[in-house]
């Protein structure tokens, strides 16, 4: 039975979101410029809503919608938490001046990421986990314990994208767990000392001193930003069910590909619902939260 689990969540949410509400409104109040509550409240509800659909979407035979929908809600809230919390992590980074705390921030929003998955999908919520290395999806099963690489096809063709514009860094690249790529000038945006185009970071050459590792934290929320909306993912899952009868190549290929619509979503939440960055850069809150939450400081002063 998982009772307990189904119970257990709600008050674990709930708990969670109190402690980092009260903690984000205590230590700066809520005003225009405190993009911190804002990426609170932005990765709660993204995460909630997500969930409370594609369980809505996903809900079994037997299930009401709505108990479906406040179920996925709550639990996938409870995941958009910890992705904010994931996300967060990063000011180490910059405060520190090591890069080895962005793996410590990808394993807190990796499994934030995970429970928001599993509530869209609307299976168990401790079922499936995953850590990203790239375009890889490492992905880890409970009960029996299953562990399947997946390439996602957007975030490798970005990478394709860097690989060909830029110089791949391996020190780097082991050092924070995220792919991390140099090129004199960014040929896209020469304005800009680095970019986040996929789940990798490109940055110019003479991007060196103390603002290197906080720029750093601000490009790997902008990976994270990539990932956030994967819980719409599950919303095509009855879709892609149906497929894995009729074709038994899209079967076999879906084991091994995972269709990562994440990344064209955060391609238009950036561009058509931010203003990019290029006319509205200053306001655009996914520059403002990855700024804010990586160093203190709004995208623009
Ligand atoms: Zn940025």
């Amino acid at each position: 039975m998982n009772t307990t689990a189904n119970f257990s969540i709600p008050v674990f949410c709930r708990i969670l979101l109190s402690l980092i509400i009260i903690f984000s409104l205590f230590k700066q109040p809520l005003q225009a410029q405190n993009y911190e509550a804002k990426s609170v409240i932005y990765n709660t509800l993204l995460g909630g809503l997500s969930g409370g659909i594609g369980a809505v979407i996903n809900k079994k035979p037997d299930q009401k919608w709505f108990k479906a929908f406040r179920k996925g809600f709550l639990t996938a809230a409870c995941g958009g938490a910890i992705v904010y919390s994931g996300k967060k992590i990063n000011y180490l980074v910059g405060e520190k001046k090591e890069l080895g705390y962005a793996w410590l921030s990808r394993i807190v929003f990796s499994a934030g990421n995970s429970i928001v998955e599993n509530a869209s999908a609307n299976i168990d919520v401790w079922k499936r986990w995953h850590f990203d290395v790239g375009f890889i999806r490492l992905e880890f099963k409970t009960g029996p314990f299953n562990f399947t690489p997946r390439i996602m096809p957007s975030a490798l063709g970005g990478i394709i994208f860097l690989a060909s514009n830029s110089k791949f860094n391996v020190s780097e690249t082991i050092r924070s767990g995220t792919f991390t790529f140099y090129t004199s000038v960014i040929n896209y945006a020469p304005q800009l000392v680095a970019s986040t185009p996929t789940n990798g970071i490109v940055h110019v050459t003479s991007l060196r001193g103390p603002i290197f590792y906080e720029t750093y934290a601000h490009e790997m929320i902008h990976t994270f930003q990539f990932q956030e909306f994967s819980g719409v993912n599950y919303f095509f899952k009855p879709v892609s069910d149906k497929w894995k009868i009729k074709s038994n190549s899209f079967r076999k290929l879906s084991k091994w590909v995972y269709l990562d619509i994440n990344y064209e979503l955060m391609g238009a939440n950036y561009f058509l619902i931010q203003g990019g960055y290029k006319k509205n850069y200053c306001n655009n809150f996914l520059e403002n939260e990855a700024e804010f939450l990586s160093t203190g400081r709004p995208a623009c002063k």
